[in-house]
Order: structure tokens, then C-alpha cells, then sequence
């Protein structure tokens, strides 16, 4: 989409604000991919209204173009809508221990599944106590998954008592919460495939008997529409407090949570993106208007890009480092890395035999304010320079130390490091480390 309105505007010249027809011109295209993207029509509609508003007669910024300015704005929008006003996403309301969650939805929406992986994150990220009980009186085999469940991440689960009904289930699981010092009881309901009286009735009772502090709608996110009026149903019968969305992982285009957003006005909080237990990220709004927009997938790409280049530099630098080569220029992408990797541990993990070389940097007084001033000196040296370090005399040293800011006692420093780990890969290159520095790049 963002390809298809920076086309749209292109054809146009470019003039100092975002006339009506540029905007409404620019905002069929948005339409058309917002339906494509599975957004319920209604809900395109006023999106499509509000961004009109916004844009029209909003100066157009020099440094881009009014297409790219528009998809700022849609963007922009798409994001303030799926999050709504000031909420946390991924936070849910457990104090005063112990605290029930109510998970709600259709058979196969992924419940049982995402209860057993908020409890994990509970416990994990949350250092919650957590109990799970499955309300699933129709199917034993239900109970038992979430028995298996539970076993498998570490999580209590209420034993299974044949011949309960599911509101007598839910108390007896307050009942254990409150004993046994919980800090959060979730309850796992039964599903059905479609919405019907027996099931909403059912919801209700086990909802009045706990009162439940949050009631999350699991839903499938691939079902587009469906899942939109299955969270309008829920929403008007039971009353949620909050959605996830399941299968986020598959091709679908995030266009249901934008309609779900808009027409419940419920926050999604969290995203279900595989069947593993540890399968569960907060809500992004972010990448979801990514998504609905078709420019994920270009994010995506860059970062894939980015990636294969920095492991061909490494291996590159790794060839040479057999060579017993190492100059500025190598020194440089090193501390480039670094930087990137969060300091000295990323240069730990990089290369075997480095941990001592590491340790004694640090010791040193070798932070992370000092890699960019390490970097700015290498800047400051010229290429040839760069490529053979030991030419510096003192003229040029003294050069560079002005052009970088430094003092010449920093650079001879530096360059003292450079040579240490020259001398150290020659080392190694002589050690045969063929093997080693192969385990090194994975
Ligand atoms: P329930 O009937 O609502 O309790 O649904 P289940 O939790 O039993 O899930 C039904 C199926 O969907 C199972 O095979 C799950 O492994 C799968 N599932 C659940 N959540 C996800 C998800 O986020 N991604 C994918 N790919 N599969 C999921
Ligand atoms: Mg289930």
C-alpha cells in the first residue's frame, strides 16, 4: 500500500499542503487495502473519515514526499486506533491476590492454549502464583489437555472431579486459589462452534460467581469478520475486559483487530503467534499497522538484509583474522559490533580466546562511552592510515586526536589495543584454529 500511494502522489506535483483531492485520491487506495486486509466495512469507513480530517490541509514536510506523508498519517492513525488512549498493552488487572481471569471463546479459538501460555508468562515474567482450572465439562478430554498443560510449564492445575458443573468448578477453583495463597486462578470455559444460549447462559453463571477481574475473548485472528462479530457477541452478553488474538502466526492480515478494536472498543492485549507455550507477545500496535498497511513485509526484508550482510562481514573478518590480520579497519567493525551487541559481552561471545583480552580492557576503564569515542578516532584517520596503523608518527597522531577530540595518550591507547589483538590473532592463526573460529561464527 505504501508503494501504491507514493505512486498515486508522485504523478502529482508537489505543492505546499495536502490539498482535499491529493488526500481523498490517496484514501481510495486506503480503503481498497484496508478491505483487502480484512477490515470489517463499516470500520474502514470511519478509519478512512478520520485520516481525511487529519490529512486535509496538513503542511507537506520538505524531506518527504506526500505519499509518504499520507502513509505517515495512516499509519499513524491505524496505530492511535489499535491502541486506544493511554493503555499498557500486555497489562491485566491481578492485584488483590487471588485474582480471577476468566478466559472466553469459541471451540478451537486457541483458549485452552493461551491459557496455559499466560500462566507460563504469569509465572515466568510476573513471578506470579497461578492456578488453572478447566471449565470444560463436555469434553474430559479438554480437562486433560490443560492438565497436560499445566505438568508441561510448571503451573498447578485444580484436579479434575467427574460430575461438576462448570459454575461448581469455578468455586471450587476460588476455593484452592484462596487456601492455597494464589495470586491468580484462571478459568479455561468450554467452547462451542458457534455462539448459542446454552453456552452464553453457562459463561454468565461462572462469570457472577467469581466475578472475574479480567474476561479475555481468545479469538481466532485468521477469521477476519467473524471474529469481529463473535467479539461484539461476547462483549454484549458477558462484557470482556480485553482480546487476544491467536494465530498471528499465519497469513492473515491483522485487518480483524483493527475492526475488533474499533467496533468493542476493547484492547487487544496480547497476540498468540504459534502453538508453543511460549508463543505469546503483547499486543504491538506498531507492527500490526505494519501489517494491515503491506509494509511488514518490507520491514521484515530489510532486517533479513541486514542480517546477511553482518554475518558476511564476519566471516570475512574472520578470514582475515586467520591471516593474523588485523588493522583499524577490522578494530573499527569490531567496536561497531560491540556497540550493537551491547558492549564487551558481544566481543566475548564473538570470538574464542577473547575473554581475557576482554577482561583486561575493562579493567582498563574501556566503557561503552569509550567505544564511541574509540570509533570517532579510527573516523579521523585517513585510509591508508586505517589499513596500517603502524605508519602513525606523531604529527599524524596529534592530527587525529584533534580531529576526534581526544587526547594523543587516548589514540596510543587504542592503537595499543589494535596491536594486542593483531598479535593475538596470529596467534590463533598459528594455533590451527581453523575449527575454533568455525565454532565461533556458528
Ligand atoms: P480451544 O478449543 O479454544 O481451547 O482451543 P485450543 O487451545 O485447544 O487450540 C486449538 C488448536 O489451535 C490447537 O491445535 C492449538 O495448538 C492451536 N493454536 C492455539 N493458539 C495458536 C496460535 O497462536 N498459533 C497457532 N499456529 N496455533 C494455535
Ligand atoms: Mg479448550
Amino acid at each position: 500500500l505504501s508503494e501504491r500511494l507514493s505512486g498515486v502522489f508522485d504523478r502529482l506535483t508537489k505543492q505546499g499542503a495536502l490539498s482535499e483531492d491529493d488526500v481523498k485520491t490517496a484514501l481510495r487506495e486506503v480503503r481498497v487495502a484496508l478491505l483487502e486486509a480484512d477490515v470489517s466495512l463499516p470500520v474502514a469507513r470511519d478509519f478512512v473519515k478520520a485520516v481525511q480530517e487529519k490529512a486535509t490541509g496538513q503542511a507537506v514536510t520538505k524531506s518527504v514526499t506526500p505519499g509518504q506523508q499520507v502513509v505517515k498519517i495512516v499509519h499513524d492513525e491505524l496505530k492511535h486506533v489499535l491502541q486506544g488512549d493511554n493503555e499498557e498493552p500486555g497489562e491485566l488487572k491481578i492485584d488483590n491476590p487471588p485474582a480471577p481471569i476468566l478466559m472466553v471463546g469459541l471451540q478451537g479459538s486457541g483458549k485452552t492454549t493461551t491459557t496455559g501460555k499466560l500462566a507460563k508468562r504469569l509465572t515466568d515474567k510476573n513471578g506470579k502464583r497461578v492456578l488453572m482450572a478447566s471449565l470444560d465439562i463436555y469434553r474430559p478430554a479438554a480437562m486433560q489437555q490443560l492438565a497436560v498443560l499445566g505438568q508441561q510449564i510448571g503451573v498447578d492445575t485444580l484436579p479434575i472431579v467427574p460430575g461438576e458443573t462448570a459454575v461448581q468448578i469455578a468455586k471450587r477453583a476460588k476455593q484452592q486459589a484462596t487456601l492455597g495463597g494464589y495470586d491468580v486462578y484462571m478459568l479455561d470455559t468450554a467452547g462451542r462452534l458457534q455462539i448459542d444460549e446454552v453456552l452464553m447462559k453457562e459463561v454468565e453463571d461462572v462469570r457472577d460467581a467469581v466475578n472475574p477481574r479480567e474476561t479475555l475473548l481468545v479469538v481466532d485472528g485468521l477469521t477476519g469478520q467473524v471474529a469481529v462479530e463473535v467479539a461484539e457477541e461476547f462483549d454484549g452478553k458477558i462484557g470482556i475486559s480485553g482480546v487476544v488474538l491467536t494465530r498471528m502466526d499465519g497469513d492473515g492480515r491483522g485487518g480483524a483487530a483493527l475492526s475488533m478494536r474499533a467496533v468493542t472498543g476493547k484492547p487487544i492485549k496480547f497476540v498468540g503467534l504459534g502453538e508453543k507455550m511460549d508463543a505469546l507477545e503483547t499486543f504491538e500496535p506498531d507492527r500490526i499497522a505494519g501489517r494491515i498497511l503491506g509494509m511488514g513485509d518490507i520491514v521484515a526484508l530489510v532486517e533479513k538484509a541486514q542480517e546477511t550482510i553482518e554475518a558476511e562481514q564476519a566471516e570475512r573478518m574472520m578470514k582475515r583474522f586467520q591471516k593474523g590480520r588485523f588493522n583499524m579497519n577490522d578494530m573499527k567493525m569490531q567496536l561497531e559490533q560491540m556497540q550493537k551487541m551491547g558492549g564487551m559481552e558481544g566481543l566475548m561471545g564473538m570470538m574464542p580466546g577473547m575473554a581475557k583480552m576482554a577482561k583486561n580492557v575493562q579493567d582498563a576503564g574501556f566503557d561503552d562511552k569509550m567505544i564511541v569515542r574509540q570509533i570517532a578516532m579510527i573516523q579521523s584517520m585517513t585510509k591508508m592510515e586505517r589499513a596500517n596503523p603502524q605508519i602513525l608518527q606523531a604529527s599524524r597522531k596529534k592530527r587525529i586526536a584533534k580531529g576526534s577530540g581526544m587526547e594523543v595518550s587516548d589514540l596510543n591507547k587504542l592503537l595499543k589495543m589494535q596491536r594486542q589483538m593483531s598479535d593475538m590473532m596470529k596467534k590463533m592463526g598459528k594455533m590451527g584454529k581453523g575449527k575454533m573460529l568455525k565454532s565461533a561464527l556458528g
